[in-house]
């Protein structure tokens, strides 16, 4: 078996097949085995969905902790190396697409066939948010969705009403999951070593709504409270035009009982819910 966490095996794997690691597809391979045996082991038991495989090196950590895996991977010319690395397993499958463009509930239904499956993923950090809100959005069956992700973004994914991180991210990911950061991982620890340090972060999708209030309503709330985050809530809400003047809404935060100027970024996900459902029942956004 070939020791992916090694530098010098990555290395002679790249001059064996002639492979440069490509910037624009974020490949930035993972060589801490602390971490890749934490995230299998988070993943759990039964099929796993992989984003990303590069080389093999996380996807062989999870075929050693789960009945199956599946990864998905943009870059065509990593599979003859896939396919010597990842030899040794049984429980794998490797489909070479891009994610974005995948009809995820299918591949589910074609590779795991009812079993319960969760995400791990070393996620190219071009399109880290992207892929997280159509695994999110897409209310896919997963279990968990575990992913290491620029710390910046790690950080806007947990973050607390009030702070800089806050935003329509947070909400997003709070409303689908209860997420936490698990691990810190330093730029130092991926060949070739990313500028920016990163975080693993854990999702648990709920499976019960979180809020009581109207979807399409509640995120074109958050979605005016935080297009204009530096503004008031009245006046990012009004200048969305969805919901009415500025009066009529500072009349209808006030009734809630904030202050008509409060801003967005310091309310939480339940308060945003309590706004959209006022403005639900008041006929707005129909
Ligand atoms: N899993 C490996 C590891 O942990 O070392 C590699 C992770 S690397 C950060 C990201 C991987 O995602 C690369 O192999 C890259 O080619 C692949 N990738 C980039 N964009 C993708 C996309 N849109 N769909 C699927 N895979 C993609």
């Amino acid at each position: 078996m070939y020791d992916l966490t090694s530098p010098k095996v990555i290395r002679a794997l790249c001059n064996e097949y002639g492979f440069k690691f490509k910037k624009s597809y974020g490949q930035n391979f993972l060589t801490d085995s602390d971490v890749l045996y934490k995230i299998a082991e988070i993943a759990g038991e039964e099929g796993v969905l992989e984003i990303g495989p590069g080389f093999g090196t996380l996807t062989a950590f999870l075929a050693q902790r789960s009945k199956k895996v599946l990864a998905i991977e943009l870059d065509e010319s990593l599979k003859p190396i896939i396919d010597t690395t990842l030899a040794g397993f049984n429980n794998i499958d490797i489909v070479y697409k891009d994610i974005m463009k995948t009809d995820i509930r299918a591949l589910l239904n074609e590779y795991f066939n009812g079993m319960s499956v969760s995400v791990a993923a070393n996620l190219p950090y071009y399109v880290t948010t992207p892929i997280v809100l159509k695994l999110l959005e897409e209310r896919l069956p997963f279990k968990k969705v575990i992913v290491m992700v620029q710390k910046e973004v790690g950080d806007r994914m947990v973050a607390k009403p009030g702070t800089k991180d806050y935003g329509a991210l947070t909400i997003a990911v709070d409303y689908y999951s209860k997420a936490e950061i698990i691990e810190k991982v330093p730029a130092s620890s991926f060949i070739p070593a990313p500028k920016v340090d990163s975080c693993v972060v854990s999702m648990e999708i709920r499976t019960e709504p979180y809020i009581n209030a109207d979807e399409k309503m509640f995120f074109s709330v958050v979605k005016a409270a935080f297009a204009q985050r530096r503004k008031t809530l009245s006046n990012g809400l009004a200048n969305s035009g969805l919901f009415g003047t500025k009066e009529n809404i500072q009349k209808l935060i006030e009734e809630l009982g904030y202050d008509g100027n409060v801003r967005g970024e310091t309310l939480s996900i339940i308060e945003f819910s309590n706004i959209a459902r006022l403005l639900n029942e008041r006929g707005y956004l129909r």
